[in-house]
């Protein structure tokens, strides 16, 4: 049986010491972190995350100072408010909620934020310091599915990476990432033919695809360690719903050596390091 990727607890331990660090700058007489999240309409799942985010800021010591706009808010009035973020000095970290509704441009919203503020680390100027491999706010997801990693000595380096997925918000940024710690890495799509045959070749399967049940046994290779990324919504046969990742976990489980479970895997991480890169932002404001 494969050992468990624990999530969860590893937020809650980044959680904790960023708390620690939080209340050690403050008692230096400095300022709490601010982190502004702004959300438009009332997408139910957005304002969960946005209510998840801004508590786990609290337990932090991060001072939330977001804005929520009505749904028919215009894109003047949202480039308005990161621009007055942008200059305020209270604020570390700005992140605009997606999805946004449909009449607004997304991609030209989040190109306004600072990239020093850029608490998502998805702004042009931060993927391309990843590219570059120099310092930079990185990617949240991504950079949990790293730590992750890092925690359980699970080395990237001289491994076959295998990431399923080439989104800018997970895909991409992750093949990046596991380029940077000398992995060697394919990254396949739903144009890669034999998708199975390339999963199988991997010491570390990375699955983002946003499908359920997408990665099954034959597709693992045994020892793998496999990191599933997925979130998805399905309905039980009784009419409630539930959480389950791209991998087929029960069948799974008993082929890897490591995997991380949905929910309490990757997703939990994602917060963690969105309070991360709020902290390190606020730190770097007073190394200057
Ligand atoms: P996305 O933008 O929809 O991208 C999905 C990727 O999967 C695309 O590159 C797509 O290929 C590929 N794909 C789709 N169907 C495929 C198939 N049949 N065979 C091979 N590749 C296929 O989604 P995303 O934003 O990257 O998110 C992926 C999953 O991660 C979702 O379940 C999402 O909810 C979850 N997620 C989780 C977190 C977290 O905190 N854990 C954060 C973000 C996202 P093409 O590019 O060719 O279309």
């Amino acid at each position: 049986m494969a050992g468990l990727l624990d999530g969860k607890a590893l937020a809650q331990q980044i959680q904790a010491d960023l708390a620690q660090q939080v209340q050690s700058f403050q008692a230096q007489g400095h300022r709490a972190p601010g982190l502004a999240v702004l959300m438009v309409g009332d997408n139910p799942a957005s304002a969960a995350y946005v209510r998840g985010k801004e508590r786990a800021c609290a337990k932090v010591g991060i001072a939330s100072l977001g804005q929520h706009f009505p749904a028919d808010a215009t894109q003047e009035q949202v480039a308005a408010a990161i621009h007055s973020l942008n200059q305020d000095d209270r604020v570390d970290g700005i992140l605009v909620q997606l999805p946004l509704p449909e009449h607004l441009d997304a991609v030209a919203l989040l190109n306004l934020i600072d990239p020093d503020k850029d608490a998502d680390g998805l702004h042009p100027t931060n993927m391309g310091r990843l590219m570059r491999g120099e310092i930079g706010l990185r990617s949240c997801t991504p950079a949990g599915v790293m730590q992750i990693l890092k925690t359980y000595n699970l080395e990237p380096k001289g491994r076959q990476a295998v990431v399923l997925g080439r989104s800018i918000l997970v895909g991409k940024p992750m093949a990046l990432m596991l380029l940077e710690a000398d992995a060697t890495v394919t990254i396949a799509h739903s144009r890669t033919p034999d998708i199975g045959t390339i999963a199988r070749s991997a010491d570390i399967l990375v699955a983002a695809v946003g499908r359920p049940n997408f990665v099954t046994p034959d597709m693992v290779k045994p020892g793998a360690i496999v990191i599933d990324v997925g979130i998805n919504r399905i309905d039980n046969p009784d009419g409630t719903t539930r959480l389950v990742g791209d991998v087929q976990f029960d069948a799974v489980e008993s082929i890897a050596e490591w995997i991380t479970p949905v929910p309490g895997g990757v997703g939990a991480m994602t917060v963690a390091m969105l309070l991360q890169n709020t902290v390190w932002s606020y730190s770097q404001r007073f190394a200057r």
